[in-house]
């Protein structure tokens, strides 16, 4: 029988479960619910309920969205702040860029803690799911899990499969050396809650960029708006203080949000979280199923990493195999991983090359209404088509080519640099964690080849495109 609407304590658990999934974020309860609307008896582990209050995922795009419907996980949620797509700020006096979800299609956005919060109160209501909150998981094999809380002696579950959706941290839950692989730190992220402010384009997220790093900017509820500043890396954290971050951002800011942002850094703290990129990977030793961060991680510039999650859990549920699983996600993840670190990449890069494929992505948006549409199917994880990827970015690049031509031929030498992502797209084996590696440049070689942004002058005009 499933525990109605509470946790229940160490030693109520059944000894033994179909599935047991280590960890309570975003991840961990929807494949707890996912399983269970398959048959499957599932106990749900989380060690530390508390770290949903940290900073992070708030943004969930509409393919996110259908899979918390799918699986009775929305329903609370639907009053949300609606989320319609990106408003692009360029920073360069040709006004914004408005970027839609196709086909009307819309996410929403709350506060990590509210989502989790929801998430793990409708997960554990669910038939044939328990839930143990307090609870640590150590992964003895692919049948045993150790639970094990404070001052209470370790006990031991014997289940079927077990699921690791122990995030970014999931490195603690198995000795096995898959959970060992490289983590590389892109840049830090500031967030900061805005209160009293308006955003121009209501229910869109908005990038702004030209200051050292992108900033993303959405509202969360009725009254609180919140940004997530980006600081590059090459920028160490010493240099990542109150007023650095207001020299340094204040300028790209509309002047809707600035007094507001003012204020909030004035008398609220800022969060701060670290942002990594680990390429996906499905499996560990190869009985174990990893889900959500556990299997990857990559810049939130795109706000993928819950979409992500809830897209590994549905395909984890609905795969006969766990390699097929593997197989099917490593496909399918490809793509967003490729498009966030190019995307990331064109917006915090200043040499000359990235410049030309910045100017090229807006101009290609601005005047095609058929790549803005392209885009957000990516952006969405609506489409993890190569070829569409391809077209889009081989378009981009021969666009920025052409206009380098007329310029100097260093940037033709930089823009070269660019053509690994369409490369990379074709590429056969995307499983390999080798080859999905090529879809990161390594952020530590930024600064020493000066591609680090300097605080630039905001081009007021907030007409969308
Ligand atoms: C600054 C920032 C902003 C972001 N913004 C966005 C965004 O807007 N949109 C988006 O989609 N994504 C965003 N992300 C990414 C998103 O937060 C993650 O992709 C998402 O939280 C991953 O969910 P998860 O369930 O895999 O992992 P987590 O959310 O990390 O959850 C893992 C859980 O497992 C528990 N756990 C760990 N070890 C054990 C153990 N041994 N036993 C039991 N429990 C354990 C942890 O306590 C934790 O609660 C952002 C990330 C950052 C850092």
């Amino acid at each position: 029988m499933g525990a109605v609407q509470t946790a229940i304590t160490l030693g109520e658990q059944r000894s033994s479960y179909d599935v047991v999934v280590i960890g309570a974020g975003p991840a961990g309860c929807a494949s707890a619910a996912c399983l269970s609307a398959r048959g499957a008896t599932v106990l749900l582990l989380e060690s530390n309920p508390k770290a949903a209050r940290r900073f992070a995922g708030e943004w969930v795009h509409p393919e996110g969205a259908r899979v918390l419907e799918a699986n009775g996980l929305l329903a609370g949620l639907e009053s949300k702040s609606k989320s319609l797509g990106f408003v692009v700020f360029p920073n360069d006096g040709l006004g914004a860029i408005r970027l839609e979800y196709p086909g009307h299609a819309a996410g929403f956005a709350c506060e990590h803690e509210t989502l989790v919060g929801h998430l793990r109160d409708r997960a554990s209501a669910l038939p044939r799911v328990d839930y143990l909150e307090g609870v640590r998981a150590h992964v003895v094999d692919r049948h045993a899990v150790d639970l094990s809380s404070r001052g209470q002696a370790t006990e031991r579950v014997n289940t079927r499969g077990v699921v690791v959706a122990a995030g970014r941290s999931a490195r603690g839950v198995a000795a096995s050396p898959a959970m060992r692989g490289a983590q590389i730190s892109i840049s830090s992220m500031a967030g900061l809650i805005v209160t009293g402010s308006e955003l121009p384009f209501d229910g869109y997220g908005h990038v702004f960029v030209g200051g050292p790093g992108p900033v993303l900017a959405y509202r969360i509820d009725e009254r609180r708006i919140r940004l997530c500043i980006d600081v590059p890396a090459a920028m160490s954290r010493s240099v990542g203080s109150t007023e650095w971050i207001w020299k340094s951002y204040a300028e790209v800011l509309p002047r809707s949000l600035r007094s507001g942002v003012r204020d909030a850094l004035d008398t609220a703290s800022i969060s701060w979280a670290t942002n990594a990129f680990r390429p996906r990977s499905y499996r560990m030793d190869p009985d174990v199923a990893l889900v959500g961060d556990a299997a990857g991680v990559f810049h939130p510039l795109t706000a993928m990493g819950i979409t992500m999650s809830l897209l590994d859990a549905e395909a984890l549920a609905e795969s006969q195999s766990l390699g097929e699983y593997g197989n099917r996600r490593a496909a399918q993840s490809y793509i967003p991983e490729l498009l966030s670190n190019a995307i990331y990449q064109a917006f915090a890069r200043t040499d000359a090359g990235s410049q030309a494929i910045r100017d090229s992505i807006y101009s290609s948006w601005r005047s095609s209404a058929a790549q803005r549409h392209r885009t957000m199917n990516l952006l969405g994880a609506a489409s993890t088509s190569r070829s569409e990827f391809f077209n889009a970015f081989s378009r981009v690049a021969l666009r920025a080519g052409a206009s380098a031509l007329m310029s100097e031929r260093r940037t033709l030498g930089e823009l070269a640099g660019w053509l690994k992502w369409p490369w990379a797209s074709l590429h056969p084996q995307p499983a390999e964690i080798r080859t999905r590696s090529l879809s990161w440049a390594a952020p530590q070689s930024w600064a020493r080849r000066g591609f680090v942004r300097y605080p630039q002058h905001f081009e007021e005009n907030t007409h969308a495109n």
